[in-house]
């Protein structure tokens, strides 16, 4: 078998999916594919970039053991309830279980329409494809938990938006793709026997560990809720912590698996900021930089709202155990994002006023509008003696910083620790997917042709914590004329 497939979300009833196979395509051709992937999953990477290959990731081709499905789910858009959505422009192809053990959905984005997509025509355009391929492998190497980029394709067909594009599709993988909206679907419906049934598959796929054997639904319920709170809280800490907006932290769009989802308008703030907000639908400023941690907390309410009916037999003792699992979900993220914050400061030990300091490093870093991921890079180097390669021509600090460095040095030397810099230069990147660059690499692609600036995007960022060999470009903010500041859905 081409890919060793090896379904298990299909098993599940009827109700959970429908059958429906790619919508064939004029002229695939490989954009790129990723040989590094493809072994984890146990597929030959000359495979993937063979004729056969690439018909398969354009939806041309279904290898044996596939067994595609459209799956469905509901969601809060914009904190607006739709009561189905499901995968409209997606379509799994089918699982394998990686050379890690891990199982993994192999997942066609674009590959036309399905009985979910609603008005729409199933297909992407090259731009969003482009980005999400760029940003999910770059937030991989970022060591951010990602859904990934297996392979992208040229359709040779356009797709029409306000303007004509070129079109592709992406394989997506991730560890599954099970959503809030898909609990939110059959809690709607009051389908107690799905709820039960994606319980256990959820735990079995994700959470193996979490649970005893013969542990009772509402047990596993429970947990499942707390496991996923943790894996959230942790998964927005880590965002925070690079200056990733998601941009559309809609309950569809999160994964129970604790991945990062949809890379659709999403972007990494330049400029320390915390009110940044890019995606051009976003007016409220709802999905904002800053109130990413409060929203994961909603969007946890979701999910304890959509298992009221595993939680427990009667309906206001279900509430109260949702609630009280629930009020735990702060304290997670604190945690996550203090040790994060911890670790980016160089601090092995946690100390009374840490987080003042942090604080006010912070405060610094927005009132001089200085760049959030150099600034990190600047005081990692700072924090001993700096590297040959290093970003001292890109970022420093004003004299209003002295205070800060004074306190910050004082708080060093209460702890010795040999490996201080190494560990900040592992924490801090030098390189992130700067906004300015994915646009010119989508406009160069889409008007030229040309992938060059896309490709060599992908190879710098593959090593973002180190910058020896690497083409400085790549590390260097946005000049203000370069600064990107909305970003679209691209759907
Ligand atoms: P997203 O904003 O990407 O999370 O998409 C929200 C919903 O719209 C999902 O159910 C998608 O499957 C669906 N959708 C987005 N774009 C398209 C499209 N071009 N054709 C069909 N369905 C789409
Ligand atoms: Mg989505």
């Amino acid at each position: 078998m081409s890919v060793p497939f090896n379904n298990s979300y299909v098993q599940l009833p009827e109700r959970f999916y429908s059958r429906q196979s790619p919508t064939k395509v004029r002229k695939p051709e490989l954009i790129r594919a990723n040989p590094a992937l493809a072994k984890l999953l146990g597929i030959d990477p000359k495979w993937l970039s063979s004729d056969d290959g690439i018909a398969t990731m354009a939806g041309n081709l279904i290898p044996d053991g596939a067994d595609p499905i459209a799956t469905v789910y509901a969601g809060h858009q914009f904190g607006s309830w739709n009561p189905q959505l499901g995968d409209g422009r997606a379509i799994l192809l089918g699982e394998v279980i990686g050379t890690d053990r891990q199982r993994y959905d192999l997942q066609l984005k674009g590959a036309g329409q399905t009985p979910y997509s609603r008005m729409g025509d199933g297909r992407a355009p090259l731009g969003p494809v482009m980005r999400e391929y760029i940003v999910s492998e770059a937030m991989a190497a970022l060591g951010v938990q990602t859904s990934r980029s297996l392979a992208a394709v040229m359709t040779g067909e356009s797709v029409y938006r306000e303007e004509t594009l070129p079109g592709a599709v992406l394989t997506r993988v991730a560890k599954s793709h099970i959503r809030i909206g898909t609990f939110q679907f059959f809690a709607s419906k009051e389908d107690k026997e799905a709820l039960g049934l994606l319980v256990d598959h959820v735990i079995g796929r994700h959470y193996p560990d979490a649970v005893q054997t013969g542990a009772s639904l509402n047990t596993k319920a429970l947990t499942l809720l707390d496991e996923v709170m943790r894996a959230q809280a942790k998964l927005v800490a880590s965002w925070q912590m690079i200056g990733f907006i998601h941009g559309v932290m809609n309950t569809d769009n999160v994964l129970l698996s604790g991945e990062t989802i949809d890379y659709g308008p999403c972007a990494f703030m330049d400029t320390y900021n915390p009110e940044t907000v890019f995606s051009s639908i976003d007016h409220g400023g709802r999905y904002a930089y800053r109130n990413q941690p409060s929203i994961a907390h909603w969007n946890m309410a979701c999910l304890a709202q959509a298992l009221v009916l595993v939680l427990a037999d009667k309906e206001e003792t279900a509430i109260e155990i949702a609630k009280e699992a629930l009020d735990k979900f702060p304290d997670y993220f604190l945690d996550a994002n203090t040790s994060g914050m911890q670790r980016k400061l160089g601090l092995a030990e946690r100390h009374e006023g840490d987080e003042i300091l942090a604080k006010d490093f912070l405060d610094l870093l927005e009132t001089h509008q200085l760049d959030f991921t150099l600034s990190f890079r600047r005081l990692s180097e700072l924090s001993g003696a700096a590297p040959t390669a290093n970003v001292s021509s890109l970022a420093g600090f004003p004299s209003a910083f002295d205070g800060w460095m004074t306190r910050w040095n004082t708080r060093l030397e209460t702890e010795v620790n040999p490996t201080r810099q190494q560990d900040m230069l592992r924490t801090n990147p030098a390189i992130i997917p700067r906004n300015h660059l994915i646009e010119e690499s989508i406009v160069a692609a889409s008007t030229a042709g040309n992938f060059e600036l896309f490709n060599r995007l992908i190879d710098n960022l593959a090593t973002p914590f180190d910058l020896t060999g690497v083409d400085a470009r790549f590390a260097k903010k946005p000049k203000s004329e370069q600064v990107v500041r909305q970003t679209f859905c691209g759907t």
